[in-house]
């Protein structure tokens, strides 16, 4: 067999490659399915992820209304109910250093819930066994990826173009695109030398299951410190609402310090930097730290290759809002995609992938803008600063149109949706 016949053998072709097959890439592998593209949908984990009803997955999300409705035209939302999802109602924020607070009701939009608390693995579980509903959809998993073919200079040569990834066992796959979904430390942004503006955070976040003495009355509660962010998000388990998630962001040293404490040590720690709020905290499972960075890509494509998700941006979790940009990106680019491949027009071009840049640029950096803003603003900061950002708080507080405009962004509200995603408010 000469190399050319072997090199035939080799290769898969496909009409779109997936990297990644996180909640991003499997979303967006169900939405584009039904138009009957031929999908690779490639990820590097051996096993597929197991959702655990005898306890808490320690990653969980607050995903939005607008998430929300994404996932139910997945069809995975009545899964994920299924299991375990957590609505809530309420929101209340609070800083350590003075008496500014605001809260958030769901009534006062007319709405039945501001969001839903979802453990990560079963958003994933349930995407993954929507995706095996699809003939056209091809799960390559345990896979490790050499590299991807070179990047096309002109936009004349991405007419035609085909991209392909190389496979470690000598396999070569095919197709007129590829969407990279393979999380923030992104190979494939690399590879096709995506330039990225990245920054420290200077935290650590904390996350874990607590159980509490007072139940958590379907609320998200954020306390701000000089130190950073700590959130308790809802969950009932097994029917008992006396279970939060946390999410306490801090500075690496005090991240080292409560992650060295014992259970019993951090419990009291937690207890006391929430004030108590709840009662005491009774008990919490094992801990896993993340360092927190802040990446953007400053273009989302180039001719055969696309980025979404954190693969495109990733953000501080103080506001809940990482997967959430992350399947907006996968609304926008099925609608794309699917609308290019009905016009039978090739997916990896300017036409296709401009317009999807567009459409979700401007939103992800509105909300990094806002992320770093806050984290800035509740840092450390000089006395009448903090005065001001006491009133500010207290004023918003009191101020129900600026309120209500702020949960109407939280629900996940705004322009240019795209349509299996519209958050439509009374
Ligand atoms: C502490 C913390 C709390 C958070 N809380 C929230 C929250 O409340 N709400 C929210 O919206 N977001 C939250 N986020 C962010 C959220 O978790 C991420 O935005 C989300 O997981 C991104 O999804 P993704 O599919 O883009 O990437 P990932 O979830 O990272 O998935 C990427 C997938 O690609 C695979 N992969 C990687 N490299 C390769 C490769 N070379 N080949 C094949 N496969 C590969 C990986 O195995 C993985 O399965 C939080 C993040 C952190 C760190």
């Amino acid at each position: 067999m000469d190399t050319n016949q072997q090199n035939d053998q080799n290769l898969q072709q496909y009409d779109l490659i997936v990297v990644g097959g996180g909640m991003v890439g499997a979303a967006i592998a169900c939405g584009v399915a039904p138009a009957g593209m031929k999908i690779a949908l490639l990820e590097a984990a051996d096993q597929e992820p197991v959702w655990n009803a005898e306890g808490v997955d320690p990653r969980v999300s607050a995903l939005t209304e607008a998430s929300r409705l994404f996932l139910d035209s997945l069809n995975a939302w009545h899964g994920m109910t299924q299991n375990r999802v957590t609505p809530y109602q309420q929101m209340k924020v609070w800083e350590a250093d003075g008496t500014g607070h605001i809260e958030f009701n769901c009534d006062d939009v007319f709405a039945e819930n501001i969001g839903h608390i979802v453990e990560n693995s079963v958003t994933l579980t349930s995407l993954i066994e929507q995706s095996k509903q699809f003939d056209n959809i091809h799960w390559h998993r345990g896979i490790r990826i050499e590299g991807i073919s070179p990047v096309l200079d002109s936009q004349k040569d991405a007419e035609g173009v085909q991209r392909q990834v190389y496979l470690q066992d000598g396999r070569v796959l095919q197709a007129g695109l590829i969407v990279a979904a393979d999380g923030a430390r992104s190979r494939l942004r690399e590879w096709g030398g995506f330039d990225t503006r990245e920054w420290d955070y200077g935290h650590e976040a904390i996350v874990t299951t607590i159980k509490l003495e007072q139940p958590h009355q379907g609320t998200c509660w954020q306390r701000f410190m000089p130190t950073g962010p700590l959130a308790l998000l809802p969950i009932t388990f097994k029917g008992d609402d006396h279970y939060c998630s946390i999410v306490w962001s801090t500075t690496p040293d005090e991240c080292a310090r409560l992650m060295a404490l014992d259970e019993a040590g951090f419990c009291a720690e937690l207890s006391l930097s929430f004030e108590h709020k709840l009662g005491k905290v009774l008990s919490c499972d094992p801990r896993f730290s993340f360092p927190l960075r802040q990446r953007h890509a400053k273009r989302y494509w180039q001719p055969g290759l696309v980025l979404a998700g954190d693969a495109a941006h990733t953000i501080h979790p103080l506001a809940g809002q990482g997967v959430n940009l992350g399947l907006l990106d996968a609304a926008t680019l099925v609608e794309e995609l699917t609308a290019a491949w009905q016009r039978k027009q090739p997916l990896g071009i300017e036409q296709t992938l401009g317009k999807y840049q567009r459409r979700r640029m401007p939103d992800n950096l509105k909300m990094m803008a806002l992320m770093e803003g806050f984290k800035r603003l509740y840092g450390p900061v000089p006395l009448p600063l903090r005065w001001l950002r006491n009133t500010g708080m207290s004023l918003v507080n009191n101020t129900p149109l600026v309120k209500k405009q702020l949960l109407r962004q939280a629900l996940g509200e705004r322009d240019g949706l795209p349509e299996n995603a519209q958050v439509h408010l009374a």
